[in-house]
């Protein structure tokens, strides 16, 4: 085989390179040759994916103004056999607080940001005043104080409580700690009522399994991936307000099927970069790993599931294990 141009590396830098060879020189005939097909240690895979574009140099601005349009139009143009090559790219923001001896640097910056098309905003102290005003609006406290309880306490906490919260996050100033302890001495956040009311989410749902399973991770990559498919796709929630924090987002019936076989996934060893002892489990009944794997004595309900789901089965301990990574007792925290 004979080739104009032959790039060693298939990363983000070879394959860029050989891209733009073929669109701009269509005759030349470009090879990449990639020597770890499944990229596992090349740096492309674990880039934040992040194109930033405040940079004090014009040059840099311009490589960002670039591949942005580039990046709109990854899905399509670089679709295989009609299917999108989907990177999910969202367009984000940062705010920059200074103290008073960097603002000369970051108003340096920013006139070049501006020059060079970069959608920027300067405020000063009068316009970061908004920011304060709506961090002493009552409604900050009462939606602060809601947003903590509904995570620790239950989907709709108690009204009462979120009063006495948003009281201390008033009196305090915002003291976050105080707002905490306020929840966390409170009769509601102890009452039966909490006890594991609320159901986990993808990622808790993950750390969880891995956890309860003793496993070791070497390499988060897949898990990040089914972390996704359970429909919590990390870093990704276009919405400033993130994922909501209610059950139903994560109990579509395909996220629950995901959730399910994440839990007999990990338990048979079966996600990369996860490992698990399962020795472990050598001689204990299923109740016994069930109790393991919970924290606690299984409910009644999950109890009969198994004896139900193993009647007449004689299963390896990762069967029963899967069978509790996916009941309701584990659902929840
Ligand atoms: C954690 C992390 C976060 C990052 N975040 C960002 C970010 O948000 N934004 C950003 O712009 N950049 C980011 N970067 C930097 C960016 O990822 C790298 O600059 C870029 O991916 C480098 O691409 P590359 O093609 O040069 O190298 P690589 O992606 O490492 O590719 C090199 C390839 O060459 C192959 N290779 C090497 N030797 C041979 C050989 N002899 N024969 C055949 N193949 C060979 C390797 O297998 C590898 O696949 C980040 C990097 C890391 C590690």
């Amino acid at each position: 085989m004979r080739v104009d141009v032959v790039i060693i590396g298939g990363g983000a830098v070879g394959s860029a390179a050989a891209y733009f060879l073929r669109s701009h020189r269509r005759a030349c005939s470009v090879a990449v040759i990639e020597r770890d097909s499944a990229y596992k240690l090349a740096s492309t895979p674990r880039a934040s994916g992040g194109v930033r574009r405040l940079f004090s140099l014009p040059e840099n601005i311009a490589l960002s103004n670039f591949s942005i349009p580039f990046f709109e139009r990854f899905d399509s143009d670089m679709a295989v056999g009609g299917e999108a090559a989907a990177i999910n790219f969202r367009k984000g923001g940062y705010l920059f607080i200074v103290p008073p001896a960097s603002v000369h640097d970051l108003e340096r910056n920013f006139k070049v940001q501006k020059a060079n098309g970069v959608n920027v905003d300067w405020l000063d102290r009068d316009g970061l005043k908004v920011i304060d005003i709506l961090a002493h609006h009552p409604s900050t406290a009462k939606f602060i104080s809601l947003g903590l309880a509904r995570h620790f306490v239950a989907e709709n906490p108690p009204q009462a409580l979120v009063d006495r919260m948003a009281q201390t996050f008033t009196k305090t100033d915002g003291d976050l700690r105080a707002v905490m302890e306020t929840m966390f001495r409170s009769p509601e956040f102890l009452s039966e009522a909490a006890w594991e009311s609320r159901v986990k989410s993808p990622l808790e749902m993950a750390a969880s399994t891995i956890r309860a399973l003793g496993g070791e991770m070497t390499d988060a990559f897949a898990t990040v991936q089914k972390v996704s498919e359970m429909g919590q796709m990390l870093y990704a929630k276009l919405e400033p307000t993130g994922y909501p924090d209610v059950a139903e987002t994560w109990l579509g019936a395909t996220a629950v099927i995901a959730r399910m076989n994440f839990g007999a996934a990990v338990a048979s060893g079966q996600v990369p970069g996860v490992s698990i002892d399962a020795s472990r489990w050598q001689g204990m009944d299923s109740s016994a790993i069930a109790k393991a794997l919970l924290g606690h004595e299984p409910s009644p309900q999950t109890l009969e599931a198994l004896a139900t789901g193993l009647e007449g089965r004689n299963p390896s301990p990762a069967v029963v294990a899967s069978l509790v990574l996916g009941s309701p007792d584990f659902e929840r925290r």
